[in-house]
Formats: structure tokens, C-alpha cells, sequence
């Protein structure tokens, strides 16, 4: 399947919504050592912050959902306006 480009190229669709598609709580963030999420994203959305949070790049969002899983703590809160990336895992 023919992956959308503008979808590929993380182009600034979220800025206009004045609620993002990423809700992050930020707090549980403190207490997360290895922050995962900054990981795992291939287009470096989540950026961990010298206080220990993380700042969220949200016009960068692919929407494969990588940090969804990866997230230990449920931090994230998600959806997929675009209706994701659809990468099948497994
Ligand atoms: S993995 Fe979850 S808890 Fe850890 S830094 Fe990322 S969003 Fe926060």
C-alpha cells in the first residue's frame, strides 16, 4: 500500500486543531527514567526536556502509534486523525 506522502513527510496539519491528536501527561513523565517514547518514534516527535517532561512535536506525528506501546505507563493519549500509518505489526 502507497504510504500518503504529505502523511510521510509529517507536514503541519495539527497546529489548526486547537486540541492536539497527542495528549501527553507529562507529570507520570517525571517519574519515567529511559522515556521510551523518545525512542521509538521514528520522526523524533517526543523530546525529553532538561525537568524531566517531555515536549511534544506534534506536526512531526506519523501516527504509526510506537510510542502507544512503548509508553510503560500509559502516559499517551492518542488518536489517529489520519487513521494512522496503517503498518500492520507482527
Ligand atoms: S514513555 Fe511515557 S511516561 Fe515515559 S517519558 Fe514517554 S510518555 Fe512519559
Amino acid at each position: 500500500m502507497t504510504v500518503n506522502l504529505l502523511k510521510r513527510l509529517g507536514l503541519n496539519k495539527y497546529n489548526v486543531d486547537k486540541n492536539s491528536h497527542i495528549q501527553v501527561n507529562t507529570d507520570i513523565c517525571l517519574t519515567c527514567k529511559d522515556k521510551p517514547c523518545t525512542k521509538v518514534c521514528p520522526a523524533g516527535t517526543y523530546e525529553p526536556s532538561p525537568d524531566g517532561r517531555i515536549i511534544v512535536h506534534y506536526e512531526r506525528c506519523l501516527e504509526c502509534g510506537a510510542a502507544l506501546v512503548a509508553c510503560p505507563y500509559g502516559a499517551i493519549k492518542f488518536t489517529f486523525p489520519e487513521g494512522g500509518i496503517s503498518y500492520k505489526y507482527g
